[in-house]
């Protein structure tokens, strides 16, 4: 049998020099032909669903397969982060910690620290726009920006993992896998968590914004957040479990911190470049 691709003689179903599926006329039927269509789709899913109920289930065990050459069965570790970027953004409409509105920078701490009312100020006088008319154009920009600049949170956890784990994972990509796995895991959480317990929680009491309820909510991703790279950590890197939990505890306690510089990044980059 020769392969029709690339003439390789072969036994396989597939072409094991190229893939290539063995030919015959029965696959140009009609019912073959809308079958095949059909199948990019189902593949597509099972792979999804498959990569998003390891994630959940096993911490750490996507990166591991994916370290060890096991990776047919799930999406590649960006690709898989991608749509789970694209669903965050588009399930969470608009209200999300990496988006804020101008009036958050310039009315609450810690934004204000930063001298962003004056910031704003000299930036209406210099460009002779209003207040309203900028707030509107800066609003559209941060919505956009912050899906577009989140995948940067990928490489600086990867290179993270890479300086505390580099005795562990030689390859700086594994790291990379890894940090993708962990982000994809957040953003899952945050997408969870707004919508069963802070709508829920807006909607029942009717206030319009309660600080208690938000520190709350923050104590409880950080505390989410450990447990699970705790697990991921121990699962992936291998190393004590005293590490594991202490770089865990770390990691929690610092993601808020590194939205907040995300959060200033943005402000930033909006207001001086572009
Ligand atoms: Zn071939």
């Amino acid at each position: 049998m020769n392969c029709k691709s690339c003439g390789n003689t072969h036994q396989e179903n597939f072409c094991p020099n190229c893939g290539e599926k063995k030919f015959h006329p029965g696959q140009l039927s009609l019912k073959h032909f809308v079958e095949e269509t059909f199948e990019g789709f189902i593949h597509f899913d099972s792979k999804f669903f498959y990569t998003l109920k390891t994630l959940i289930t096993k911490p750490g065990q996507l990166s591991l397969d994916y370290a060890e050459g096991r990776r047919i069965r799930s999406m590649r570790p960006v690709q898989f982060f991608l749509i789970i970027n694209l669903l965050f953004f588009f399930l969470i409409m608009g209200h999300n910690l990496y988006s804020l509105s101008l009036d958050n920078y310039i009315s609450y701490r810690p934004f204000t620290n930063y001298n962003t009312r004056q910031i704003i100020k000299e930036k209406l006088a210099e460009s002779k726009t209003t207040t309203n008319e900028y707030k509107h154009l800066f609003n559209e920009k941060i919505t956009t920006e912050s899906k577009e600049f989140i995948f940067l949170f990928i490489p600086f956890y990867g290179f993270i993992f890479y300086l505390l784990f580099f005795w562990k994972q030689k390859y700086f990509t594994t790291h990379l896998s890894f940090a993708a796995h962990f982000i994809s895991f957040v953003l899952l959480w945050n997408l969870v968590s707004f919508w069963l317990i802070t709508v829920p929680f807006y909607l029942i009491t009717k206030v319009s914004y309660s600080e208690d309820f938000d520190s709350l909510v923050s104590l409880l991703t950080a505390i989410i957040i450990a447990t699970y790279v705790a697990i991921a950590i121990r699962r992936f890197y291998k190393p004590h479990t005293f590490v594991a939990v202490l770089v865990a505890l770390g990691i929690g306690a610092t993601y808020f911190s590194f939205i907040q510089y995300y959060r200033m990044a943005l402000f930033f980059k909006i207001v001086y470049w572009s």
